[in-house]
């Protein structure tokens, strides 16, 4: 994967159907993968903390949500696609979840934001496999959410915590599992809930 270094952060150099496509396959070979979609926000934050940019930096992909930073990977002539963000990429994977019986754990929002995401999803792709759910409201040193993911398995894992928890959160408990496709979806838990 080739990638631009923007401000410190290596953006992988893929668009949005490529991205897709390497997750399905990461799934049906059960590797784990850490995906994050990073806003010009998330690239200030990390300048300023490096101990969240090493958070970064574990990510499998990093994509651009946000223009800012495909125009950027311009200027350095070294172009990114498009942009590619967390919801549309959140959409495609409930859709091949759905097609593909790959099952799914919902981490993030409040408790009703959470609920409402979940039912909208059951209605929207109604042969879903949902092995899990958790808000985004808990004490960071309860083990407990990582421990079910751990036991439950999930295929994908969409984690709505917003940055820079979301990443943290991650990085920090991604050694623990076994397999995973974890991303990192910031507000759309919020859009999903409608
Ligand atoms: N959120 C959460 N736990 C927290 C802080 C935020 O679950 O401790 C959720 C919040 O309820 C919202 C989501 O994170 O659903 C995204 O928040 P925000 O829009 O601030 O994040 P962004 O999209 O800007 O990264």
């Amino acid at each position: 994967m080739k990638h631009v270094n923007i401000l410190g952060i290596p953006f992988s150099i893929i668009n949005h159907d490529y991205l897709i496509k390497r997750l399905s396959q990461h799934v049906q070979s059960a590797e784990k993968s850490f995906v994050i979609t990073a806003n010009p926000e998330i690239v200030m934050q990390a300048n300023e903390h490096q101990e969240y940019k090493n958070h970064l930096l574990r990510a499998s992909y990093i994509t651009a949500d946000g223009i800012g930073i495909v125009k950027a990977s311009k200027i350095l002539k070294n172009p990114l696609p498009e942009r590619v963000t967390g919801y549309d990429v959140m959409m495609d994977m409930l859709q091949l979840s759905c097609d593909h019986q790959y099952s799914i754990y919902l981490l993030g929002a409040d408790k009703e934001t959470l609920l409402s995401t979940k039912n909208n999803i059951e209605k929207q792709f109604p042969s879903i496999r949902i092995a899990g759910y958790h808000d985004g409201y808990f004490d960071w040193n309860n083990n407990r959410i990582a421990e079910e993911i751990h036991e439950k398995k999930p295929d994908i894992v969409f984690v709505a915590l917003g940055a820079p928890k979301q990443e943290t959160w991650i990085s920090q408990h991604i050694d623990q599992f076994t397999k995973g496709v974890f991303i990192c979806v910031g507000g759309s838990f919020d859009v999903i809930s409608g």
